[in-house]
């Protein structure tokens, strides 16, 4: 018999069915044979134990983002959370309660209002869920540390569907682990946040070099983010343009422009930029600026790394992007750099699974391309620029890991050490790997 939903079930030919299962890699076309579509905590505890009960594989979705599809079991029961989605605010307490389905956009909607937001990531269709669990990394991390350090508690529906709370006092152990450790543990279906009183307003300054300035400029930028306030998360990024690769440096402000706009002059004495574009969006503007180009309906494939360093030959290695000239070949891939450090570095390698808080930049390589004859190209483009800057790496994002890396890339993002304790918290909260559509912790002994 059909247990009760209060939201829906949905197989092949329902109605909502192939929206539901469409993820944002167009790449992945995977046909579950059943997805809930939870509308209630009660809903994912029926879900997850109707999955155990007809042992199908389990997937969780909520903003959809994952580039692999994790989200999308083939033939298998996905529990869609994209209907619990709603966001409470106490402005006087400064806290945001938020359901496990939830968008990034949606958080920022209820808090902004009275001035207030926390860390999330660039693009407001990302998920709540999987940004924070691996991390999340945004704008204000470096003045208020990553997504995870500011939950304050997460609600968990378990493998065995018991509902549980982790938080620093109740069960401690797995609040360290939810901290970084992914979807492996559970099915988060509330997180509570810390906010922080931002105001509205930001600053965006994007400068443009010619390509045979690129390693000063860039080296310049690099010793100008050592000192950079916490307000200031530095980018870069270089890309092909129509007669030759462009560099472009900057850095985004949260807070108030006149303050961000003294860090100008600096960047304009690196060279004499060929274009310049300097906007003062709201705060909420800054969050869906790159909506559209993180877009769903591409094919897509990235590579990334943490570097604690950028020398010389890393910078050399960033602007070849894989290939032996800068030209404009047309395969290869947008390389970026965004600033680590401030209040992520503040807080203890050890105090959390997510790792590497000593990165200084998150390096990633990223292609999107519609035509499938191209895939092979496309990948194998994005790998080289990606391999090209790993003798200079030390660890990775494991919200950054690319979609092919399993267990190599899950040994890249954790430590030795840190894996081993994720591993053995794996044992105790899922020892039978339920949770394994994930960049995977396999529990001791698997
Ligand atoms: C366009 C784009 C922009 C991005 N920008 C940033 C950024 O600025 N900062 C950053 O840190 N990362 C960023 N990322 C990476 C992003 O954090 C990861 O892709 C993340 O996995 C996306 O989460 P999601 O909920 O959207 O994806 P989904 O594919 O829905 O989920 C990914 C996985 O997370 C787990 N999961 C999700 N929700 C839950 C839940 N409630 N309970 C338990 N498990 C859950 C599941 O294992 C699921 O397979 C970006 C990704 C994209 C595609």
């Amino acid at each position: 018999m059909t247990p009760h939903f209060d939201g829906s079930l949905l197989t092949g030919g329902d109605p909502g069915y192939d929206a539901a299962r469409t993820v944002w890699n167009a790449m992945i076309d995977r046909r579950p044979r059943m997805i809930v579509r939870a509308a209630s905590v009660a809903d994912v505890v029926t879900a997850v134990r109707l999955a155990r009960e007809s042992e199908l594989e389990l997937g969780v979705r909520c903003g959809g983002h994952n580039a692999a599809g994790f989200a999308v079991p083939a033939d298998g029961l996905m529990i869609d959370l994209t209907r619990m989605n709603a966001v409470r605010v106490d402005p006087v307490g400064r806290r945001a309660t938020v359901q496990g389905g939830a968008l990034l956009g949606a958080l920022d909607r209820a808090s902004q209002p009275y001035g207030l937001a926390t860390t999330s990531g660039n693009v407001s269709h990302t998920g709540v869920g999987g940004l924070t669990l691996g991390g999340g990394m945004g704008w204000l991390a470096r003045r208020y540390g990553l997504a995870c350090d500011n939950v304050v508690s997460y609600r968990m529906v378990t493998a065995d569907g018991e509902v549980v709370t982790a938080s620093r006092t109740e069960n401690p152990d797995l609040f360290w682990g939810l901290r970084g450790g992914g979807g492996n543990f559970g099915v988060v279906t509330d997180f509570e946040f810390a906010l922080h009183h931002i105001g509205t307003r930001a600053l965006v300054a994007e400068l443009d070099f010619p390509a045979e300035d690129a390693v000063p400029v860039l080296e310049g930028w690099r010793d100008l983010n050592a000192d950079a306030p916490r307000e200031a998360t530095f980018t870069a990024d270089v890309r092909s343009a129509p007669g030759g690769a462009i560099a472009t440096v900057g850095f985004v402000w949260v807070g108030d422009p006149a303050r961000g706009a003294r860090l100008l002059p600096g960047l304009r004495a690196l060279r004499c930029p060929v274009a310049e574009r300097v906007t003062t969006p709201s705060y909420r503007e800054l969050q869906s600026r790159d909506d559209s180009t993180g877009g769903h309906t591409y094919r897509r494939y990235s590579s990334a790394h943490y570097l604690r360093e950028f020398s010389t030959a890393a910078i050399e290695a960033f602007l070849l992007r894989g290939a032996a000239d800068v030209g404009t070949g047309s395969f290869r891939p947008d390389v970026g750099l965004q600033a680590y450090g401030g209040a992520i570095a503040d807080v203890a390698d050890a105090d959390t699974a997510f790792s590497y808080r000593g990165t200084r930049f998150e390096f990633g390589a990223g292609s999107r391309w519609t035509d499938p004859a191209e895939d092979d190209a496309r990948i194998a483009a994005a790998r080289a620029a990606g391999a090209a800057l790993g003798p200079h790496a030390d660890g990775v994002y494991v919200n950054s890991l690319s979609a092919d890396e399993g267990r190599r890339g899950v040994r890249r993002a954790y430590p030795a050490a840190k894996l081993a304790r994720l591993s053995d918290l794996k044992s105790v909260w899922d020892p039978r790997n339920v949770f394994h559509l994930n960049h995977n912790i396999p529990p001791v002994g698997e």
